[in-house]
């Protein structure tokens, strides 16, 4: 049986202000074949009338792909952390669909101009259907778009109007209803777990607000519309990968806001990226007036340009404009829920908003088919454009000299031979632009045609345009809040901390194409040696075997100096030593930790030491196998409670427990060496209370490492006997304390700068940064620095500066640069640049014990300021085993 699919839709109620349609999708003209199972048929309910959970949206398109196989393919290209499928269909005409294969191949090939010649390209430009990739559910709260997508699926297939008809012969449409499953399931069984017999639009109700993690965020508690620049998250890595499979010319990014907004869409908010092109802008211009024409018709107020940015290049409405396509995000206001009460007394209800999502990709379809050959052509032509531009690049190719942290680029080369750009290994020696190079170097050529991306990852700056900072600077002289929307530096070369020249001449040397590989093939050099193994410490890679052989019960330890073995290498601070009278079996055993670690190990006939310690010195330490929890939910910041274990879990297969604030008092903190404290979104002190607070003070006296993160460095420093003998800084001022008198002296506003002054608040709080890059300068002659370079770079997000323990309490092992040097990349208030420097980044202070550790700011920030990594890691492993108690 299958009904007719508009009769069995609900009506619902509607929004006061716009001339809704009664049933979704509602689309004029249409003419529905009642051939094709409807949403309510498969799911028991209509569109728009339930929240669909992931698994019943992945079943409806399952039951379209197979129902129709000619016209309808469901691909599964990669699952989620906790084990969904992500998947996309592609639907088209049946003539299309049958030749799916080579039109992906043939946009393939116009992808890369220079195996292509004029004719062939315009050959292929006049032969390709256009292509649209729509994408929902990102973040798993913004709720519509997923639900649209599986309207939009069954119009397509079940409307037999001749505008769907042109849509599908000249458009192939990828549909992606759910890029963060595991998110929509948190947001999904909570809804309906806290709803009761009616569905409440008070916005203040248990059902619209999420407890924490709400599902914004993957498993990891990852925002991964930030994650398309480093690729860290399994969704977002294997999203790029099949982008490049068939490069659709219009990527949408389908996201919701608060619920008193109305609908967004293109143009974008200045700034712009300057590596996007005028073309580009011009065409997302196209669907934003299209946009505009079906919101008009069908009476639905939505807005441009106001909010949503195109600088930062980590969205995923950003990314591909890199590989030369066109993409956009898509906001429309969230229900949150079935029913959601807006400030002017109107309901907005999840059909609303199901329904204007639905109009916005029909709308776009239509511009796409339309505009089929221009886009083709704009396609092509950017691709060519961005081979020649390197071509006349000033930077004509970056090298990476590569002589130290081996596993950090081997990372960074396989994420950027992810993103579609050639890197080259050298296989020889080489010099260029002055420089002599070793085989191994590597060599990134900007003739590409991503010229614009690897610009964009590899380049310090991407500076915004004069005029919106002076505007900038003016709103922050009326204390309106800045128009930058993220941070303002992503050089990866930067977080990672590794060198690279940048030559204005090709690089010709002999060399290897790298692959997409982001671990080292570990090995072990003189295997059967009689003493045992050295592993320099320095990278992730090390880290990871230490991680592995502390699981597996093995004796390691560690210098905190650095020496010269016999064997003439020097090594540094933090190197491992495994020796076989520790560890029974080595032999064996190091050979499988080489392999999953990634690690390089020496084997060593004698523990001769010939400049440093030896190995029975009181600067060589074990390494304890450190039992860590981490506090993981409210006040808590997700973010960073998900990165802090990420990094652990995910970077070195090390296991963390996750500890409420609520269940603190009554855990047995005894049982854990190390306790994380991510930052906080809202106050440790109040939600922990005094006993719990006394409690981790106990912890660390009795010879507990504390390590916070980011702002929980804030309650270190609270109270009488603090752990850490910081302090937080006011904003640099000559503001005078207020006068208690209502009438005060007369005083002369002798110029514009004393009046602008006088404006300030008594003690006012240092401005906001959105996030630049800054440099650090390390004390390496500290056990929490070993193998850590000389200078390393860290994100600076936000307005809190702390001032430097004294000699008398601790060390600032990490210290922010001189002003002149602070910054390496982005965008910084002058006042900011000049107070931030030789502030503290890392501060150590023992107590007890124990020992208290603070990064001042974020170091897993999106994981991916890899740089800093080493750090954390250190933090946590030799903070353990610089701490004392009684085991
Ligand atoms: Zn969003």
């Amino acid at each position: 049986m299958r009904a007719l699919y508009l009769a069995s839709c609900l009506a619902f109620p509607t929004l006061a202000m716009a001339a809704s349609p009664t049933t979704v999708p509602f689309f004029p003209d249409s003419q529905y074949h009642n051939d094709v199972v409807s949403i309510e048929q498969r799911l028991g309910h209509a569109l728009g009338e339930r929240i669909s959970a992931p698994a019943e949206i992945l079943s409806y398109f399952e039951t379209l792909a197979s129902s129709y196989p000619e016209r309808i393919k469901l691909v599964k290209y990669g699952e989620s952390w906790q084990g969904r499928p992500l998947f996309y269909a592609v639907i088209g005409s049946a003539d299309n669909l049958a030749k799916l294969d080579r039109l992906e191949s043939d946009m393939r090939r116009l992808a890369d101009p220079r195996n292509l010649n004029k004719a062939s390209a315009d050959a292929l430009i006049n032969s390709l259907p256009a292509s649209v990739w729509l994408a929902g559910g990102v973040h798993g709260n913004e709720i519509s778009p997923p639900e649209a997508l599986m309207g939009l699926a069954y119009h397509l297939l079940a409307d037999q109007s001749a505008q769907t008809k042109a849509i599908l012969a000249n458009t192939l449409v990828y549909i992606e209803p759910m890029q963060n499953p595991d998110g929509r399931n948190r947001f999904v069984s909570r809804y309906y777990a806290t709803v009761g017999i009616a569905h409440s639009a008070d916005r203040f109700s248990a059902e619209q607000n999420e407890p924490w993690p709400n599902g914004r965020t993957n498993h990891y508690l990852f925002d991964m519309n930030r994650d398309w620049i480093s690729l860290t998250q399994p969704e977002i890595k294997n999203q790029v990968r099949v982008l490049q499979q068939m490069f659709p010319l219009i990527f949408v990014d389908s996201h919701e806001m608060g619920g008193d907004q109305s609908f967004y869409f293109s143009p974008e908010a200045e700034p712009y990226n300057p590596l996007v092109t005028g073309a580009q802008r011009e065409s997302l211009d196209w669907l934003g007036q299209n946009n505009a024409k079906w919101f008009d018709q069908l009476g639905y107020d939505y807005f441009t340009r106001e909010i949503f940015d195109a600088m930062y290049p980590g969205y995923g409405a950003s990314w591909p404009l890199y590989y030369g396509g066109i993409a956009t995000t898509y906001e429309m206001g969230s229900a949150r829920g079935h029913n959601y009460r807006r400030t002017d007394g109107s309901i907005l209800t999840y059909a609303d908003g199901v329904q204007r999502n639905f109009i916005a990709y029909m709308s776009t379809l239509e511009t796409a088919s339309k505009r089929a050959k221009d886009l083709l052509q704009r396609f092509y032509s950017y691709r060519q454009t961005s081979l020649t531009q390197g071509e006349k690049d000033g930077i004509r190719s970056y090298i990476f000299p590569a002589t130290r942290d081996a596993a950090g680029h081997q990372k960074l080369m396989g994420v950027l031979t992810q993103h579609g750009i050639t890197v080259n290994q050298a296989t020889a020696d080489f010099r260029a632009c002055g420089n002599s190079y070793q085989q191994g170097a590597y060599v990134v050529n900007t003739a590409q045609p991503t010229y614009q991306l690897i610009r964009n990852l590899l380049d310090d700056d991407v500076k915004m345009a004069e005029a919106f900072i002076a505007r900038q600077q003016d709103r922050r002289s009326k204390n309106l809040p800045d128009e930058i929307y993220d941070v303002t530096a992503w050089s990866l070369p930067l977080m990672y901390n590794l060198e690279v020249n940048r030559c204005n001449r090709a690089v010709d040397v002999a060399s290897i194409t790298v692959g997409p590989d982001t671990k080292l093939a570990g090995k072990v050099t003189d295997a059967d040696a009689r003493y045992g193994y050295i592993v320099p410490w320095g990278d992730m890679a090390a880290a990871r075997l230490l991680s592995h052989a502390l699981q597996q019960g093995l004796t390691v330890k560690s210098s905190d100096l650095p020496f010269t073995h016999s064997n003439g290498v020097r090594y540094p601070a933090g190197s491992l030593i495994l020796s076989h009278a520790d560890n029974p079996q080595l032999a064996t055993k190091i050979q499988q930790l080489a392999q999953s670690s990634g690690a390089h190990v020496t084997g060593i006939n004698s523990s001769w030491i010939k400049d440093g310690p030896n190995f029975g010195s009181g600067n060589v330490q074990n390494i304890p196998n450190a039992r860590v929890a981490l506090l993981w939910d409210e006040p808590a910041n997700p973010l960073s409670a998900g990165s802090a274990r990420f990094i652990l879990e995910q970077g070195i297969d090390y296991p963390v427990t996750a500890i409420r604030p609520a269940q603190l008092l009554r855990a047995e903190l005894r049982h854990y060496d190390v306790l994380i404290m991510p930052a906080s979104q809202g106050n440790y002190k109040q939600a922990l209370g005094a006993q719990a607070q006394q409690k981790i003070h106990d912890f660390v006296s009795r010879g507990g490492v504390l390590v916070a993160l980011g702002n929980a460095t804030d309650w270190l420093i609270q109270g009488e006997k603090p752990l850490l003998n910081s302090k937080r800084e006011f904003k640099v001022s000559e503001q005078k304390k207020p006068e208690a008198e209502a009438q005060v002296a007369g005083m002369l506003l002798e110029s514009r700068e004393l009046y602008q002054q006088r404006l300030e608040a008594f003690q006012a709080q240092p401005d906001s940064v959105s996030g630049f890059l800054a440099r650090a300068e390390v004390d390496q002659d500290h056990w929490l620095t070993a193998g850590v370079p000389a200078n390393v770079n860290s994100i600076f997000v936000g307005n809190f500066i702390y001032q430097p323990l004294t000699l008398a309490h601790g060390r600032n092992v990490l210290t922010f640069a001189s002003p002149e040097k602070l910054v390496a990349g982005g965008f910084v208030w002058e006042e900011n640049r000049q107070q931030i420097a030789h502030k503290p980044l890392l501060m150590v202070q023992a107590q007890g014990r124990g020992q208290v550790i603070a990064f001042t700011q974020e170091p897993n920030f999106r994981a991916y300021v890899d740089g800093m990594h080493l750090l954390y890691i250190n933090a946590v492993f030799r903070g353990a085993a610089h701490a004392t108690p009684l085991r």
